[in-house]
């Protein structure tokens, strides 16, 4: 288990894990969703009647709290356990499941899943930038998940789904499903994802040799002939170890996932992995401060200006 300190008030007091989350997301104090404004623009509503938390806009004259725009917005879940929920997320190097996070949280199963899944959303990073550069090592592999047929008297197996993984050494992961792994896909998903004046290492599939001329450099390794570290940099070990920790947490964690909620995963994956430096307590403020700005992903575009 993940070292914790469960005596964070964060975790157990609501009004903490607020001041907590505001701390994150306000550094410089409350800011309107709505106009941007801040400062004396801003006043803080403060009354019996009133919920703790909320603030009032002086220019657009709308109230609004730290969780308006963010992943949090309108769920009825109290913040301590977001808070926790962000941290056992952020700590658990091969990922946790909702069963155990609703027997953690106390919460119900279904809690416990739109939990992760929506901190799944914050943990992604759709601008993030392609990885890589001049002398800089990009190891590009795939692999399957799924596929695991539990009982094959019941229908067939499910399916095993792709999975693009590319690593600069010493960097970041970037990793995707894609839905086959010809040269065409991994071309797309190499040139969009990864810096062209980096030298790419890949195994010797045939599906690299052409995009391989795009880079400053190709090297490859062949895995048949049990040639894993030659000269000890012609080798893909990096994401060899980024796979076993993912299969670890799709069998040994989760068990199963969806075809649907993949990328989500390895949204999840990426983001531990790239902070792999960073305290297990930094990485889950760092999860919170992701919850900004992706609530719209879910606002239907007829519903936008009511949302
Ligand atoms: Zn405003």
């Amino acid at each position: 288990m993940p070292k914790l300190d469960l005596r964070n008030p964060i975790f157990h007091d609501d009004d903490a894990a607020r001041e907590h989350l505001e701390g994150l997301l306000w550094p410089d104090g409350p800011v309107c969703p709505r106009c941007g404004v801040m400062g004396d623009r801003i006043t803080k509503l403060q009354g019996k009647s009133t919920r703790p938390g909320v603030h009032k806009c002086k220019d657009c004259r709308k109230p609004f709290s730290v969780t308006v725009g963010t992943v949090m917005e309108r769920s009825h879940i109290p913040l301590s356990k977001w808070a926790l929920a962000a941290q056992l997320m952020s700590s658990s190097k091969k990922g946790m499941s909702a069963l155990q996070l609703h027997r953690m949280l106390g919460t119900n199963y279904e809690t416990a899943w739109f939990l992760f899944h929506r901190l799944r959303e914050a943990a992604s990073d759709p601008s993030s930038p392609p990885i890589g550069g001049e002398n800089k090592v990009i190891e590009a592999d795939e692999t399957f998940v799924g596929g695991k047929a539990k009982n094959k008297a019941f229908g067939p197996p499910p399916k095993k789904m792709a999975v693009f993984t590319l690593i600069e050494r010493d960097g970041e992961a970037r990793s995707r499903h894609v839905p086959d792994v010809t040269a065409k896909t991994l071309r797309e998903s190499l040139v969009t994802q990864a810096d062209r004046k980096s030298y790419l290492m890949t195994d010797e599939a045939p599906t690299y040799v052409k995009v391989g001329r795009e880079f400053a450099g190709h090297g490859s390794v062949n895995h048949s002939a049990d040639e894993y570290v030659r000269g000890g940099f012609w080798h893909t070990n990096t994401a060899e170890g980024y796979f076993a920790i993912l299969k670890r947490g799709v069998y040994g964690a989760f068990h199963s996932v969806s075809e649907a909620h993949l990328s989500r995963y390895l949204a999840e994956f990426d983001f531990r992995y790239n902070r792999r430096d960073m305290t297990d307590a930094e990485r889950a403020a760092d999860l919170l401060r992701g919850a900004k700005g992706k609530r719209l992903l879910y606002r239907r575009p007829d519903r936008a200006a009511h949302a």
